[in-house]
């Protein structure tokens, strides 16, 4: 069973304090995904950045994703439906102390695939928890993305040396979830 996994993709990531611009690229692929993975109704799952003003990251980043804000909000574009799973995290992990793996192991999944912010950042340190916790790991390329283009580079090229995740994009996953 596979899972898609949305990353981050909220207003303060892509609008907001901590804007990436180049997060406008992945949007209509996330958004194919979401679709696809509605249709086959296999599991979508959003792990949000929902922080307290007193966690650890504030200082490294400034305020960003605060819990009940505009900013925390998944954007509009991507806006979940009631079938779909949040998961609010604190770090940058969206395993690290929240309900992820019993969530994803409930449903039986095995494989997940990673889309959103930041390629090297909260989808790398997800995956490595993934990899840990014995998930195969699918990445479209198409549909993680960093502030640089370097970073969402040597980020995708960490995440299959390390992690064994297969480098993909969105139209072959979806093409997989027909058969
Ligand atoms: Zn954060």
């Amino acid at each position: 069973m596979k899972a898609l996994i949305i990353v981050d993709m909220l207003n303060d990531f892509v609008t907001g304090s901590l804007k990436c611009d180049r997060a406008q690229r992945i949007i209509p692929n996330i958004r194919k995904l979401v679709d696809g993975f509605h249709k086959q109704k296999l599991p979508v799952i959003f792990a949000n950045d929902s922080h307290l003003d007193t966690d650890f990251e504030m200082e490294r980043w400034g305020a960003h994703a605060i819990e009940g804000t505009e900013g925390a909000e998944v954007i509009p574009e991507l806006a979940p439906t009631d079938d779909d799973i949040i998961v609010g995290k604190h770090v940058y992990s969206s395993f690290f102390e929240t309900p992820l793996d019993s969530l994803l192991r409930s449903r039986k999944v095995d494989t997940v695939i990673l889309t959103g912010l930041h390629t090297h950042l909260c989808v790398r340190h997800t995956a490595a928890d993934a990899f840990f916790r014995g998930y195969k790991i699918l990445i479209p390329e198409d549909s993680v993305d960093s502030f640089k283009a370097e970073d969402h580079e040597t980020g995708l090229a960490y995440l299959k040396e390390y992690y064994g995740a297969t480098i993909t994009d969105a139209a072959s996953i979806l093409k997989d979830l027909k058969k």
